[in-house]
């Protein structure tokens, strides 16, 4: 069911991330320790996104193959070196297509975005929903996926003006009315704040008051990783976090 991790702090090699820790991204691409809802590898791409230091607009190294069978991004893993990152692993949804542009994280406007779950009904359920976005949206989706859907979604509402926990919370909301029982995780940062959903998925997180690390499952054993609730989101800088009900951003 994919795995997502999210880094705000001082800079440091993506290999921080993708490689080095014991259950790093790498190994959960091949071994993930809490794949609810189904699969068991995520084998089917993934995807690196990273604000470049000093500044400017994200960069992405994607691919449509195994992370553990990229030859080219250990190199450019130890290389590269930011404070902020959004990383992910994929386990597609049957009947949705394994191609580049499925794998988070998306981009626009300055940020990066993914999503960790299934919209159940696929695409029936949500036709709706779908209905109400710009209909350049629609017909610019990167991929005919759930994840590329609920992108447009949550940027169409940050482009109408919501912060970015309403709009991730508005969107978890409307989907879970059109589609009960959907997993929905989502993951969003403009490298300075992140914000994340709990939806029906586990989420962890570890911050030091220096830097801040959301992940689907922990990527050590430190005692410092906390779990964040069901049904909460996450709001996050690198001084601080905070954990709210979804409800609070209504
Ligand atoms: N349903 C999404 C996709 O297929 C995300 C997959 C996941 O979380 N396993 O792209």
């Amino acid at each position: 069911m994919c795995r997502h991790l999210c880094y705000l702090g001082p800079p440091a090699p993506l290999a921080a991330w993708l490689f080095d820790p014991p259950y790093s991204l790498s190994r959960q691409s091949w071994a993930p320790r809490d794949m609810r809802g189904g699969g068991t590898i995520n084998a089917d791409g993934f995807g690196v996104g990273w604000f470049p230091e000093p500044a400017g607009a994200p960069v992405r190294y994607r691919r449509a193959t195994p992370l553990w069978s990229d030859t080219t991004l250990p190199e450019l893993a130890r290389a590269t070196r930011s404070g902020a990152v959004l990383a992910a692993v994929r386990s597609a949804t049957t009947t949705m297509p394994v191609v580049e542009t499925a794998a988070a994280p998306f981009a626009d406007d300055g940020w990066l975005f993914s999503h960790n779950g299934v919209v159940r009904g696929w695409p029936d359920s949500v036709l709706a929903l779908a209905a109400e976005l710009p209909t350049r949206d629609l017909v610019t989706l990167p991929a005919p996926t759930d994840s590329a859907l609920l992108w447009a979604l949550v940027r169409h509402r940050l482009r109408s003006g919501a912060p970015p926990a309403a709009a991730a919370a508005d969107t978890v909301r409307a989907v879970l009315r059109a589609a009960p029982g959907s997993r929905l995780n989502l993951l969003l940062t403009d490298g300075r704040t992140a914000v994340a959903t709990v939806a029906d998925h586990a989420l962890s997180v570890r911050a030091d008051g220096r830097s801040v690390l959301i992940a689907s499952e922990p990527l050590d054993d430190d005692p410092a990783w906390k779990p964040v609730p069901d049904n909460h989101l996450l709001i996050a800088t690198t001084d601080g976090l905070r954990v709210e009900p979804m409800g609070a951003h209504a």
